[in-house]
């Protein structure tokens, strides 16, 4: 076993067990941004169209194998998976700036999912045979073929494993394309399961969104984008993707809203389930709450509360024990939160910053930014609109329910919410009016949301839905065989 810091990490092209060459660029520690953890290949369109030939010839093998037999292969890749994880773990933090548990999380998350689709892969070939008085009808999954899955920076071992582990028990040969800020543990998550599956399953294409990822998601050969990140990228994905009418899955950004009635009981852990729901990787979750909304009778109570949970964060580095949040992941990402942060002092409002420092000495060499809570804003700030990705959130109160639901919903997102109250059946008719793809009654976090629910976002923020069989049908063909003898019922005149 070896430590994640002993050792020059790089994220190279995998496919079909040959050698790519390509540029590299380097992949910096955000908590020390003189470190450089790696480097990552810059592939191009050359090296994409090779890789899609790779994945197009898998998939003539992948896709005939039953079911069983590629869940039992996934299985066994799992296995392969659950070794070594602490030191994926530790170079994940380091390249993406979230603490230890986190990025345990994250890695963790991948065999677990690559064994729960190994288990849910037999089912794929399950047929629904509909018999009437005209004939008979089979409805099977056929696979798509070579899928494209494009990975943010957050998450990016369990966002990529959300949508891979479903594509390959479905039976489809997978193409990669990491972030450019967080491409090191993913890729050598990845090439230990290409390693375990046959050639060409399994593929990484690291690179640019600008040239790698729009290479791949506008080639000829890849019938199946699975895309998560923010909305803007969302829109070029499938701009790129109309070339060929290429199908696309899309689980985009969030403003995600959480409204506290005055029948919630504010003690401690209300307050801190919120506190982690806002401030879980700094901020940078796409269903993080984004916007509190707290009813009048509790406002007061709330607020006094929260800032002084929130004041007990401390940021650092995410790999020294003492931090509790680490820094923001990116140089872009930092600008564009402190600059929110800026127009909404500018225009009046309250913004108490908080916590401390794990480290005074490093604070300027990473991209960290204390935590906030910010008061006294109207509902149609910047801050309450917009998806702030940041250690910041916005507190509204209201009167009426109905105002809450109103300003719930007054956003282009649609990816999750939450009720909080002790009167659940009233949190639940709460939920029902607010338009999100999942509404969590007294909780808002990783794990509110499991693999028998569908997870989507509505509106702007996403279409089609992971989890379950649901992400199977994502990434399959729906085929209807019929035979239907006695055409004299159909509609027309008879054939003379
Ligand atoms: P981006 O949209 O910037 O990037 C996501 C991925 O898309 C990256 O790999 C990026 O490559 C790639 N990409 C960018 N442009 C294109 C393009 N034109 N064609 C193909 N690929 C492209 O998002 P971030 O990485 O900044 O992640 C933050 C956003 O993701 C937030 O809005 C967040 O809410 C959302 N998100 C949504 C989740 C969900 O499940 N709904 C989960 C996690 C995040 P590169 O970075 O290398 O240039």
């Amino acid at each position: 076993m070896h430590s994640a810091a002993d050792t020059t990490w790089t994220a190279q092209v995998v496919s079909a067990g040959r050698k790519y060459t390509a540029e590299t660029a380097p992949v910096v520690n955000p908590a020390r941004t003189g470190e450089i953890v790696g480097t990552y290949a810059l592939a191009g369109s050359r090296i994409v169209d090779e890789v899609v030939r790779n994945a197009q010839a898998a998939a003539a093998v992948w896709g005939p194998l039953s079911g069983a037999e590629r869940g039992r292969l996934l299985h066994a890749a799992a296995d392969t998976l659950e070794q070594d994880m602490a030191s994926r773990a530790e170079l994940l933090t380091r390249e993406q700036g979230k603490v230890l548990w986190e990025s345990r999380l994250d890695v963790g998350g991948a065999p677990a999912l690559l064994r729960y689709y190994a288990g849910v892969a037999p089912a794929v070939d399950e047929e629904t045979v509909v018999r009437d008085a005209r004939g008979t009808t089979v409805i099977r999954r056929l696979p798509m073929g070579p899928t494209v899955v494009i990975v943010p920076w957050n998450y990016p071992v369990y966002l990529c494993m959300m949508a891979l582990a479903p594509a390959l028990a479905a039976g489809n040969p997978v193409i990669v394309k990491p972030s450019e800020f967080a491409p090191l543990a993913l890729t050598e998550t990845l090439r230990l399961l290409a390693s375990t599956l046959p050639d060409g399953v399994v593929n990484v294409v690291p690179g640019l969104g600008s040239e790698a990822g729009a290479a791949l998601v506008s080639h000829p050969g890849v019938r199946k984008v699975l895309f998560t990140g923010g909305t803007e990228s969302g829109r070029a994905v499938l701009r790129g993707a109309a070339r060929n009418i290429t199908s696309v899955s899309l689980e985009l950004g969030g403003n995600d809203p959480a409204i506290v009635l005055d029948t919630a009981a504010v003690d401690d852990r209300l307050i801190r389930e919120i506190r982690r729901s806002v401030y879980t990787c700094a901020g940078q979750v796409c269903f993080n709450i984004k916007r509190l909304y707290v009813q009048r009778g509790v406002y007061d109570e709330f607020v006094d509360a929260f800032r002084q949970a929130v004041d007990e964060i401390v940021v650092g580095d995410g790999l020294d024990p003492a931090s509790t949040i680490g820094p923001l992941n990116n140089e872009r990402q930092l600008a564009s939160v402190t600059a929110l942060l800026e127009a909404t002092r500018g225009a009046g409002a309250r913004v108490d910053v908080l916590g401390r420092a794990a480290d005074d000495a490093d604070w300027d060499q990473g991209y960290f930014m204390l935590p906030s809570v910010v008061t006294g804003l109207p509902h149609d700030s910047a801050l309450v609109s917009r998806e702030q990705f940041g250690p910041t959130v916005p507190v509204v109160p209201f009167d009426d329910v109905e105002d809450a639901v109103r300003m719930a919903n007054d956003t282009e997102y649609g990816l999750a919410a939450s009720v909080w109250s002790e009167d659940t059946e009233h949190a639940l008719a709460v939920g029902r009016g607010i338009a999100a793809g999942s509404v969590f009654v007294n909780s808002h976090r990783v794990g509110s949301s499991d693999m028998t629910m569908p997870f989507g976002g509505m509106k702007h923020s996403g279409l089609g839905r992971n989890h379950g069989m649901w992400a199977i049908d994502e990434c399959s063909e729906l085929q209807a065989l019929s035979h239907r003898p006695d055409t004299s019922a159909f509609p027309g005149p008879p054939v003379r």
